[in-house]
């Protein structure tokens, strides 16, 4: 049986950031993270990627360089994006953001996610603080008033004063802990791969609005180009299930020929998409953060960024309150972070929610408005700056660890 402060189920990129960034700044609090699966094996840097890449915003890119992953990160493989350009196929409507009107040298960076997993499990493992269990799974969550009581397959003992769930959109600690969640698929799915493209992506992200979904064509290394293509369940089945030339030359015809010809493909993946949100963020001795507490669509690519926000600002309250010798399992302590977290997730999966409708409605006086929006924001670059800053994640109430 072993005893820790806190335990944190689930290592992947939310859960591994928030145990780096409680052990970066405080060496007393003893931390256990369980993840059911094994660690990871050093990612292939040849001319294979991981189908799942993030666009990380700056605010995520400051979390990184604060527990001392980015450069690891940078240096394994990450593809900035210095320009980002979106357009809907109904109409003339087109806004382009240049990182240069913000005198930034990037909006952001694209990152397979294997990448970012690696260095952060790699980061874990240096902190004598931090006891890793993988492959681990729970068996058993056992709720006591001042702690919580988590048994594992292989029959060990896990005891702490507060757990976190950062085990995903399907959080097997979210369903023992009773805790509800709202929300509904979007009809859509998302297929993913990445492709080689006849023209170079000038390091810009391509978005283009289609009434199905938007179809992404995200610029990594060496010409490539990831894509996220969302459609509705059976297009994606069917574009999945194509012949590759067959597959080649509707990928050309949906991104408007922007790449030109489609010259290779990687295998493709599909992945159903839900919007759902949590009731409360917290209990008694636990707390949610990333996918395990909110999903969203990706059209707008921040669901990790808004989990590692949520990490970053669940370790700043537990640092400030075990420094101020409070319980950190308190609800006061876990009210701070819940309030701080729900309302500014809210806002960003209501906004992307509404360009999901906006840009799906076909009907005559939205397609008109929308197109006369998406030029007015363009002719803007007021409008167009701050529009650019929430997008790398820099307004809103940043913990410190979002900060440089
Ligand atoms: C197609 C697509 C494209 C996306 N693109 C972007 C993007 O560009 N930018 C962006 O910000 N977001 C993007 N997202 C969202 C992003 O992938 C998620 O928000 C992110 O993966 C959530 O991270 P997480 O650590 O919370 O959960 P996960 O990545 O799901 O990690 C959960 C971890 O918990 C472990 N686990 C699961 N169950 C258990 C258990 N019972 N016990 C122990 N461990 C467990 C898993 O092994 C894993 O390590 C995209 C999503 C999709 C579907």
């Amino acid at each position: 049986m072993s005893q820790y402060d806190i335990t944190i189920v689930g290592g992947g990129m939310v859960g591994a950031t928030l145990a780096c960034t409680l052990a970066s700044h405080d060496s007393a609090l003893t931390i256990a993270v369980i993840d059911k699966a094994a660690p990871m094996d050093r990612p292939s840097l040849k001319d294979d990627f991981d189908l799942r890449v993030s666009a990380i915003t700056r605010a995520s890119e400051n979390i990184f360089k604060n527990i001392g992953v980015w450069e690891a990160i940078k240096n394994l493989r990450v593809s900035p994006y210095r320009d980002m350009h979106v357009w809907d196929s109904k109409g003339n409507g087109v806004v382009h953001f240049d990182s240069a009107d913000i005198a930034e040298p990037t909006l952001g960076h694209i990152i397979e996610n294997r990448v970012m997993q690696y260095v952060l499990q790699q980061r874990l493992q240096s902190f004598d603080n931090i006891i890793l269990f993988a492959p681990a799974t729970c068996k058993k969550l056992i709720e006591n008033e001042q702690q919580i009581v988590l048994l594992l397959d292989d029959d060990e003992v896990i005891t702490s004063s507060l757990v976190v769930g950062a085990d995903g959109g399907r959080s097997w600690l979210r369903q023992q802990a009773n805790i509800m969640v709202r929300g509904w698929d979007y009809d859509q799915a998302a297929l993913v791969a990445y492709v080689k493209t006849e023209k170079p992506h000038q390091e810009t992200a391509w978005q283009r609005f289609m009434p199905s979904g938007p179809l992404a064509l995200l610029p990594l290394q060496n010409g490539f180009s990831s894509i996220v293509w969302s459609t509705s369940p059976q297009q994606a089945n069917e574009l999945q299930d194509m012949a590759e030339a067959d597959f080649k030359q509707a990928l050309q015809i949906a991104s408007d020929n922007t790449l030109g010809e489609i010259i290779s493909c990687s295998q493709r993946a599909v992945f159903p998409l839900r919007f759902f949100v949590v009731d409360n963020y917290i209990k008694p001795n636990l707390a949610l953060v990333g996918d395990a507490a909110h999903t969203i669509h990706p059209l707008a690519g921040q669901g990790v960024n808004l989990g590692l926000a949520d990490a970053a600002a669940l370790a700043q309250t537990i640092l400030d309150a075990h420094k101020a010798a409070k319980p950190i399992n308190s609800m006061s302590v876990l009210r701070q972070y819940e309030r701080w977290r729900k309302a500014d997730n809210l806002a960003m999966m209501v906004a992307m929610d509404s360009f999901k409708n906006i840009f799906g409605s076909e009907l005559g006086i939205v397609k008109e408005a929308r197109n006369i929006g998406m030029n007015t924001i363009n002719k803007l670059p007021v409008v167009k700056n701050t529009v650019i800053k929430q997008a790398m994640g820099l307004t809103g109430d940043l913990s410190r660890f979002a900060r440089i």
